[in-house]
């Protein structure tokens, strides 16, 4: 059984989120979405927040999990019997960053194989710090963030 993980923030999820997620599941047997407990990153929504949100909007999805993790990926991914981390490639800018990741990771552990998934064209300028900014001055961020996600947002700038 193929199992990959897929570590983020995920604060909140996007449509970018879900679509490498769904990607994802037609190449593994199972995909556990991984919400980074890390409170130095300052998120908007609190761990328990985020993992609620994932959970509404992949409720059409079969075989995830969602989990949350803190400390290293790596240790984290064994637990989970993975040795597939996913991430999502955007435009040339996330490149450098998840280069130097997947290498750290590799020299740490060999055996686990970082595997990066290219999004849906639309969801190439798409992350969800933009998304917070348009909710923050009340645009519309339907487009661009499930319906739950939207909800919550619109809840926290209200
Ligand atoms: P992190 O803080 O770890 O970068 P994010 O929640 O921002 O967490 O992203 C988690 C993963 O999803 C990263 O690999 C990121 O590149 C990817 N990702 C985020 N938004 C998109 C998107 N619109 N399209 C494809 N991948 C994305």
């Amino acid at each position: 059984m193929k199992t990959a993980v897929y570590p983020g923030s995920f604060d909140p999820i996007t449509n970018g989120h879900i679509d490498v997620i769904e990607r994802a599941l037609k190449m593994f047997d199972k995909v556990v979405v991984a919400v980074g407990d890390n409170p130095g990153k300052n998120p908007l929504f609190s761990t328990e927040e985020r993992i609620k949100m994932i959970k509404e909007s992949t409720k059409h999805l079969k075989n995830i999990e969602i989990d949350k993790f803190s400390g290293l990926l790596l240790n984290y991914a064994k637990k989970k019997n993975s040795k597939i981390i996913l991430r999502g490639l955007r435009a040339l800018s996330d490149f450098e960053f998840e280069f130097q990741r997947a290498l750290m990771n590799r020299k740490i552990d060999s055996d686990v194989e970082t595997i990066f998934i290219m999004t849906k064209e639309d969801y190439v300028y798409l992350n969800s710090s933009i998304v917070k900014e348009i909710a923050m001055f009340r645009g519309n961020v339907k487009p661009f963030v499930p319906e739950a996600v939207e909800k919550k947002l619109m809840e926290k700038f209200r």
